[in-house]
């Protein structure tokens, strides 16, 4: 029943880890920073139908910023604007996390944190680990705090 499943759940998710739920970087929908949002940029976001999308700089591996689908209401795709400049007027944090890391302290980051999209990285750190010291591992993909729910409901949600 979808007690038993939440209560499963509860106790198998301090066991997970970040690797174990999150989306892999091969399946992550990221763009290059250079790119310009043209009408055919525009529609790519459209229907690849997220919400966040890490930006890069010519490479996965360094990612500089997350573009929000939201923001992009306020562009004309006419002007062809570099996303980079978007991230300059708009900046949105980006924020890492080891893919070692326990499903119970992800929920604490992202509950104490306005962050619900995290990049996931090669290597174990201590907790006082700096964010530079994290993001210098292997970028391996994200989490989002809807994986960590699935996780502890035992159950995919159903996205609009
Ligand atoms: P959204 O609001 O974009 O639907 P959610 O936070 O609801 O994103 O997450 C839904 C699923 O999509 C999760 O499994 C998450 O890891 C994945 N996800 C979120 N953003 C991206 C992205 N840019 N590329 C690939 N997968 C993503």
């Amino acid at each position: 029943s979808a007690d038993q499943s939440l209560i499963i759940g509860a106790m198998e998710y301090k066991e997970k880890r970040v690797k174990d739920v999150m989306t892999s970087l091969e399946q992550c929908f990221m763009l290059d920073k250079s790119m310009r949002l043209n009408f055919q940029a525009m529609l790519a976001v459209y229907k690849s139908g997220f919400t966040r999308i890490p930006v890069y700089s010519g490479d996965k591996q360094n990612i500089e910023g997350i573009l929000y689908a939201k923001d992009l209401i306020l562009i004309d795709p006419d002007d062809e604007v570099e996303i980079g400049a978007v991230l300059s007027f708009r900046g949105r944090n980006v924020f890492h996390i080891s893919e070692d890391v326990t499903l119970d302290k992800v929920f604490k980051v992202f509950m104490t944190s306005a962050n619900h999209l995290l990049i996931a990285h090669r290597g174990s750190f201590d907790e006082n680990a700096s964010q530079s010291e994290i993001a210098a591992g292997e970028v391996t993909g994200l989490i989002t705090l809807e994986d960590v729910i699935e996780q502890l409901i035992q159950a995919e949600i159903v996205d609009e």
